[in-house]
């Protein structure tokens, strides 16, 4: 689920998956870090994520461990800004948010990431990609009870 917020310095306004709310990144646009506020609880509508997967006797109950770094993350792919002929051709796009989760991409015994991710990043195309960072989040397993640490990407794009 998405929602939009503007950024708190050059008021571009973003549109971001709301499980990047309360983390913070730089702003495609100005470049400041900014953090993605948390919505209003009655802005949130989110769908019962694990209540399916905690009744899945073939769920996957590792554990993740993935570095947690301190600050913001390095952005493994930075591009420059996308040229004025590009721009100028879609002047409807807005720059977007992208997140993706693990978690999210996981089938029974199955990790669909990398799957998931370069379908995405095919659809949205290579010229409109401004930049991809790792993140990581947490989340709570319903059948064990514990905080899972896990990562995922954020992708920043015209779209
Ligand atoms: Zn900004």
């Amino acid at each position: 689920m998405d929602f939009t917020f503007k950024c708190n310095h050059c008021h571009q306004e973003l549109e971001v998956d709301i499980a990047a709310a309360g983390t913070s990144v730089e702003c495609p646009a100005c470049n400041r870090k900014i953090n993605i506020p948390v919505p209003e609880a009655s802005q949130i509508h989110v769908a019962p994520h694990g209540a399916n997967a905690a009744n899945d006797p073939n769920r996957e109950e590792k554990h993740f461990v993935v570095p947690i770094h301190e600050g913001p993350a390095e952005a493994l792919i930075k591009k420059a800004a996308p040229t004025l002929e590009v721009a100028a051709k879609d002047p409807d796009k807005k720059i977007r948010v992208w997140t993706l989760r693990r978690v999210d991409t996981m089938s029974v015994n199955k990790d669909n990431f990398d799957e998931v991710a370069s379908a995405f990043l095919q659809k949205v195309g290579q010229e409109y990609v401004i930049s991809v960072s790792p993140l990581t989040y947490t989340y709570r397993d319903l059948a064990t009870g514990t905080w899972i640490t896990d990562y995922g990407i954020m992708v920043v794009f015209r779209g």
